[in-house]
């Protein structure tokens, strides 16, 4: 049976006698060696690391997982979050889960199908709200401070804990750390948490080296690069639709004591890179998680070098949470032919 992340990891998060050990199965995703990209990108090895097989479909699970626990532990019954689509999917399947209320600010028009979907579908109190996620957090914090309700976004430092058990599993998997690790960067509690699962992996003398962190955020959206918050962030990768980042400084922390570097990308990259992963590599992801390896194809077109080096790009969620990018950027999307066998054969001939 599955460990899950509280079981496996228990002596390095916050786990003590009455935390409830509990699991829907998350963690222990799989790390996979790149066919395509890793050429592409002249990289000595590349490997994506795949986030969207957590239960829910995203990287969120690790986080709640613990901030569920540590709330139950607590006697707290009804969590809240605000979420451009995932954090909600994850606490409302955890909430769930544990017998919890759970309820979810998302910003109205601008949470994928999926995501909503699943909330819905677990059966948390949605609440869309007609303005940006960074509106729905600062809600979502007034809120808590009104009410008995424990905050799981990444501002609850249980997610972040959780979180960095990713960092452990590709220390693990590579028997060291990897040269440089690619990542998405929307609220940047990601980030953060990998590079305090690095750091705690190095200081335990599991790898002997820690990698360049190095995040990437959508040209519509990237606050941190351009060092001042936007006020309507716009990308096509809702996840990293984040004008104003809560972890701001545990981004700017990761990058400038890993030597890394926090860069964008367009809109455009991130589809092209979004296909190059479903089409030659049979990894269908989100369009956030796409920014990761659209980050590393930037690089290499730069004239960056990365012979002989080790990289991991970060995949943090899986496609069929937004069927609709999927739809409105393939074209024909799909073909229709009456049930004859001629013109089907004719189509599958390529006449
Ligand atoms: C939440 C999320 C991100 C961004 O992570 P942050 O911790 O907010 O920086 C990226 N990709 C996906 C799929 C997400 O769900």
């Amino acid at each position: 049976m599955k460990q899950g992340v509280l079981q496996r990891y228990r002596e390095y998060l916050p786990v003590n006698d009455s935390t409830p050990i509990l699991s829907l199965g998350e963690g222990d995703t799989p790390l996979v060696r790149s066919r395509a990209i890793e050429g592409i990108t002249g990289c000595g090895e590349l490997y994506f690391k795949l986030e969207g097989c957590n239960p829910t479909g995203s990287f969120k699970d690790r986080g709640m997982v613990v901030a569920v626990a540590k709330a139950m532990e607590a006697e707290c019954k009804s969590i809240v979050c605000a979420s451009t689509g995932n954090t909600s999917a994850s606490a409302a399947a955890y909430g769930a889960y544990c017998g919890m209320s759970t309820t979810v600010l998302v910003p109205k028009g601008n949470v994928a199908r999926g995501k909503l979907t699943q909330a819905i579908a677990y059966g948390a109190r949605v609440a869309l709200i007609d303005g940006s996620f960074d509106s729905a957090l600062k809600l979502v914090r007034v809120l808590s401070e009104r009410l008995p309700l424990v905050v799981v976004n990444s501002v609850n430092p249980n997610r972040i804990q959780g979180q960095k058990t990713a960092a452990f599993e590709i220390v693990d998997d590579l028997g060291g750390a990897p040269d440089e690790v690619y990542v998405p960067v929307g609220n940047a509690g990601n980030i953060t948490a990998y590079w305090l699962g690095f750091t705690e992996a190095h200081a335990m003398g599991w790898a002997s080296s820690r990698p360049k962190m190095m995040g990437i955020q959508a040209e519509g959206a990237a606050p941190i690069v351009k060092g001042e918050p936007v006020d309507n962030p716009e990308t096509i990768a809702s996840a990293i639709r984040v004008g104003s980042p809560a972890s701001w400084k545990g981004a700017l922390r990761a990058r400038d004591e890993s030597g890394g570097n926090i860069g964008m990308v367009s809109d455009d990259d991130i589809i092209e890179a979004y296909h190059l992963m479903a089409k030659r590599e049979g990894v269908f992801c989100e369009p956030a998680s796409a920014a990761s390896v659209a980050g590393l194809i930037k690089r290499a077109r730069q004239g960056e070098s990365f012979e002989g080096k080790r990289m991991v790009c970060i995949i943090t969620g899986t496609g069929l949470k937004d069927p609709d990018i999927a739809e409105q950027t393939n074209t024909p999307f799909i073909e229709e032919f009456p049930a004859e066998l001629e013109s089907v054969e004719r189509a599958l001939a390529f006449v």
